[in-house]
C-alpha cells in the first residue's frame, strides 16, 4: 500500500461530501497471519486445523440440509464438493506435514498448501482439473475464515466513519447504522444498483466503482468522498482537506434552501400540481417521507424483508410492518411493490443463475414458490384494513405474468374469506419495467388498476445493458430516447384508458429529466426522499405548457446525450444553480 496522495475516479451514486476515518470491508480475501510454532505447540496447532476442518465442514452441513427445494442439483453438487474438499486427506496431510515439518501456524501452513494444490490443477491439461482450482481456492478462503475468526461480517461501526468495502450486498447496505456512516466508497457498483439506492436513501454519499479502492487504503485512513465530482482522494493534503470541508459546507447550505420549501405541494410556475411520492426501503423512512412532504410511497420494495435471513418474513410479521406503515401514511397511498427477488437481490440460500437480471426474479420466484406471494398477498390484504393500500407486482412481462399473480391474489382473498378474516380492498398495479409490457400495456390495462414505469430497469432491459456491470452501466442512460419513447407510448395508453401512471424509477429523481418528463405529461413521480426537495424547486421554475416541445424533440434526439445537451441549453438559464448543486455537469451544443 502506498501512502502517496491518490484520486480515484468511481461513479456518484448518492450527492454528498464526506472526509474523514475509512473502515475498510473486504471480503475478497483473508489476511492471513504467520508465525513459527515452538515445538511443544506443534501438536495444538494441528489441532486447530483439524477442529477448523470439521467445523467448516458442518457449516457446509447446515447450508446442505437449509437448502430450498427449488434450490438445482448444480447448487447441492457445489456444496457437495466443498464437503468432500473438506475431508480431503491430501489437504489435510499436506497441510498437517508442513505445521510439523515447517514449524509454522495452521494459517500459513494451509496457504501453502492450498496455493500449491490450486496451481497444479490449474497447469493441467484437462479442463475438469483446471476448473477443480476455484475449488480448492475457495474451500481453502472458507477454512481460513474458520481458523482467523474472520468473518465476512460487516465490522461493527463505532464512530461515524467512512465505510469503504469490495462490495456491499443491499442486505448489508440495509443494516448500516445510520448516523455512524458518513459515507460509503465501494469497488464494484453502479449508479443504479441497489447499495447506490440505499445510500440515496439513508442519504449519505456514495461514489461507487472505484475499482481496487479497498486495497489504496487502510483501516483509520482519511479519505476525501466527493460525490459531486465523481471519485475520491487517498491519503489528502492539508489544503485539499480543507477545501473539501468548505465545499461539504457548500452543499449542506444548498440542501438546506432545498429544505426551506419541505412540506409544501408540488406545482409547477403555471400551477400544474404534479404528485411527489417517495420510494422506501426501510420502515424507518415511512418517518423521513412524511417529513420531506411525500405525497404517498410510491414504491415500498418489500423485498428488504427478505433478505439476510433464513427463513422468509412469516404472514404475522408482514401484517405487521404493512399496517404499520399504512397507517401511518394514511390517507396517502403505501404502493407495496410485491417482492422483487434474485438478480441482485438474493435471499439467503437462493442460487444465482448464469444470466439473473434474465433469470429466476420477482414474480418468476413467485411462480416457482407460489405459497411465497400467496403469504405475501394475504398480509397486505388483511393490512389494507388499517390504511390504503396498493398492490403492485414488478417484473410483469406480459398479461400471462400478470394474470397468473391475480389467480394468487384470488386465493389469498379466498383463503382469508374462508378463514374469516378481515381484510380491505388494495388497488392492483402493473410495474412497465419490461418493454414487452409496455408494448401490451394497452391490454395489461384491461386488467389491472395502475402502472408504475420502473425506468431502472426499463432502460436496462431496452438497451441490454446490465445495471449492476460498472463496465457497462454507462452505456444505459434513462434518457436515451428509445426508453423515453417507451415512456410516452406508456403514457399515452394510460390517458386514453384513465389508468393512474406514475414513474418510480431513478429517472424521477434526475433533475435534468424533470422537464422532459413534465413535458410527456407525467404529474405522478416517485423517487428516493433525499431528492423529493430539489424536485419540488425544480418543477416550481417550469411552465408545463410550454415543455411538451421540448420532449417532442427529446423523442427524436439521437441519444440520450443529446438529449441532455438539449435540455441544457433550453434550461441552463431556470435551473443551472439546481444542477451545478448537484454536480452535475452538461453536455453543451
Ligand atoms: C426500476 O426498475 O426502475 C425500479 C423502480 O425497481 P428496482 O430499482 O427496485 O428494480
Ligand atoms: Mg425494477
Amino acid at each position: 500500500m502506498s501512502l502517496e496522495r491518490q484520486l480515484l475516479m468511481g461513479i456518484c451514486a448518492s450527492p454528498g461530501i464526506a472526509v474523514g476515518p475509512v473502515t475498510v470491508f473486504d471480503r475478497t480475501s483473508v489476511p492471513v497471519p504467520r508465525r513459527r510454532v515452538p515445538e511443544d505447540a506443534v501438536d495444538a496447532e494441528v489441532g486447530r486445523l483439524e477442529s477448523a476442518m470439521a467445523a467448516a465442514r458442518a457449516e457446509v452441513e447446515a447450508a446442505m440440509e437449509q437448502l430450498p427445494e427449488q434450490a438445482g442439483p448444480d447448487h447441492r453438487l457445489l456444496l457437495e464438493t466443498q464437503r468432500m474438499m473438506l475431508g480431503d486427506a491430501l489437504l489435510l496431510d499436506t497441510a498437517r506435514a508442513a505445521i510439523r515439518e515447517r514449524g509454522i501456524n495452521a494459517e500459513w501452513a494451509l496457504r501453502h498448501t492450498v496455493d500449491a494444490m490450486s496451481a497444479r490443477l490449474r497447469a493441467a491439461p484437462e479442463p475438469y482439473f483446471r476448473e477443480r482450482a476455484d475449488d480448492v481456492t475457495s474451500t481453502g478462503e472458507h477454512l481460513l475464515r474458520v481458523l482467523t475468526g474472520v468473518s465476512r461480517a460487516l465490522p461493527e461501526l463505532q464512530e461515524p466513519t467512512i465505510l469503504v468495502a469490495s462490495d456491499l450486498s443491499p442486505a448489508e447496505a440495509a443494516q448500516l447504522p445510520p448516523g455512524r456512516v458518513r459515507g460509503i466508497v465501494t469497488d464494484g457498483g453502479t449508479a443504479s444498483g441497489h447499495t447506490a439506492i440505499l445510500a440515496r436513501a439513508l442519504q449519505v454519499p456514495a461514489v461507487v466503482g472505484v475499482s481496487e479502492v479497498t486495497r489504496a487504503v487502510g483501516p483509520g485512513d482519511t479519505l476525501i468522498l466527493d460525490a459531486l465530482r465523481g471519485h475520491v482522494v487517498v491519503f489528502p493534503e492539508p489544503d485539499e482537506i480543507e477545501e473539501a470541508h468548505e465545499r461539504a459546507r457548500g452543499f449542506d447550505a444548498f440542501k438546506g434552501r432545498l429544505r426551506a420549501s419541505e412540506g409544501r405541494a408540488a406545482e409547477t410556475a403555471d400551477g400544474v400540481r404534479v404528485g411527489l411520492h417517495a420510494n422506501v426501503e426501510l420502515e424507518l423512512d415511512v418517518t423521513t417521507a412524511m417529513r420531506e412532504g411525500a405525497d404517498g410511497i410510491g414504491l415500498y420494495r418489500t423485498e428488504f424483508l427478505y433478505l439476510d435471513r433464513a427463513e422468509p418474513p412469516s404472514e404475522d410479521e408482514q401484517v405487521r410492518v404493512y399496517r404499520r406503515v399504512a397507517r401511518k401514511m394514511a390517507p396517502r397511498a403505501v404502493t407495496f411493490r410485491t417482492f422483487d427477488l434474485g438478480a441482485d437481490k438474493m435471499p439467503r440460500g437462493m442460487r444465482r443463475g448464469p444470466n439473473p437480471a434474465l433469470g429466476l426474479r420477482a414474480l418468476r420466484v413467485a411462480f416457482v414458490q407460489p405459497e411465497l406471494l400467496v403469504t405475501q398477498l394475504r398480509a397486505l390484504l388483511r393490512a389494507s384494513c388499517e390504511g390504503n393500500v396498493r398492490v403492485m407486482f414488478p417484473m410483469v412481462s406480459g398479461l400471462s405474468d400478470l394474470r397468473r399473480a391475480r389467480v394468487l391474489l384470488d386465493r389469498a382473498r379466498a383463503d382469508l374469506e374462508a378463514e374469516g378474516a378481515s381484510y380491505g380492498p388494495v388497488a392492483v398495479g402493473a410495474m412497465l419495467e419490461v418493454p414487452s409490457a409496455v408494448l401490451m400495456a394497452d391490454r395489461l390495462a384491461e386488467e389491472c388498476d395502475f402502472f408504475s414505469l420502473g425506468t431502472n430497469d426499463l432502460t436496462q432491459y431496452t438497451l441490454a445493458v446490465d445495471r449492476n456491470d460498472p463496465r457497462v452501466a454507462h452505456l444505459g442512460s434513462a434518457l436515451d430516447p428509445a426508453v423515453l419513447r417507451l415512456i410516452d407510448r406508456a403514457r399515452e395508453v394510460a390517458s386514453a384508458r384513465g389508468l393512474g401512471l406514475s414513474l418510480c424509477g431513478d429517472l424521477a429523481a434526475d433533475p435534468v429529466a424533470t422537464p422532459i418528463l413534465l413535458g410527456l405529461g407525467l404529474t405522478e413521480l416517485s423517487m428516493p426522499m433525499a431528492a423529493i426537495p430539489l424536485v419540488r424547486e425544480v418543477l416550481s421554475r417550469l411552465d408545463a405548457a410550454a415543455l411538451a416541445p421540448l420532449a417532442r424533440r427529446a423523442l427524436d434526439c439521437a441519444s440520450a446525450a443529446d438529449v441532455e445537451r438539449m435540455v441544457a441549453d433550453e434550461l441552463t438559464e431556470a435551473l443551472g444553480d439546481l444542477w451545478e448543486g448537484q454536480g452535475i455537469e452538461l453536455p453543451r451544443a
